[in-house]
């Protein structure tokens, strides 16, 4: 697995499945990079390490991130993705508060969307993008809800929705690793 211990990938690595399935997700269904307009406050954050990756890649800098109010629909769906850890996700996601997500196109597509999947390279990537459809709760890893995914739809589990998306069980918990050191809960 290319991805260091608990570090940023190198920004020139690419990933050897270099994004099959999402590359078809991308030509045949609604891809997960895009979302209802109006849904837009609900998009994941982005941490401010993860913007930096993104800040060194974009021609346009700034043009990739939005600034979005901390809802209370927002904080609940953030804390769904992390039970038991509400008060942590209040002191990092205040009442009245804003966060960074990734902007999106008039269409509710991220600014990276491109025909043909993510234009991004992966190591790039925020680490949600990376870890998404697959997520880890209380230590086990599982499948998000996500009928329009590929990966979903060929897997019915996370062990082959992992071998799916080239990955590792291993890789799957650095990446998850790496997203709650950036997004603040270590
Ligand atoms: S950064 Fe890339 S993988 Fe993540 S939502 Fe945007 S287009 Fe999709």
């Amino acid at each position: 697995m290319r991805y260091g211990r608990q570090t940023a990938p190198d920004p020139g690595t690419t990933h050897p499945a270099d994004d099959y399935p999402c590359r078809f997700c991308a030509l045949e269904s609604g891809t997960c990079c895009r979302t209802d307009p109006k849904l837009a406050d609900l998009i994941f954050p982005l941490s401010r390490p993860e913007g930096a990756r993104l800040e060194e890649y974009g021609q346009n800098p700034g043009a990739f991130r939005a600034v979005r109010r901390n809802t209370p629909e927002f904080v609940q769906s953030v804390q769904a993705l992390f039970p038991g850890e509400k008060a942590r996700i209040k002191e990092l996601f205040p009442d009245g508060g804003e966060h960074f997500s990734l902007a999106l196109r008039n269409d509710g597509a991220c600014a990276f969307l491109g025909n043909f999947g993510c234009v991004l390279p992966r190591a790039r990537r925020p680490w949600y993008c990376l870890l998404f459809p697959v997520w880890v709760i209380n230590h086990s890893l599982t499948l998000f809800s996500a009928d329009n995914c590929l990966i979903v739809r060929r897997s019915g589990n996370p062990a082959r929705a992992v071998d799916l998306m080239g990955e590792s069980v291993a890789g799957i918990r650095r990446l998850f690793a790496c997203l709650r050191r950036d997004w603040g809960f270590e």
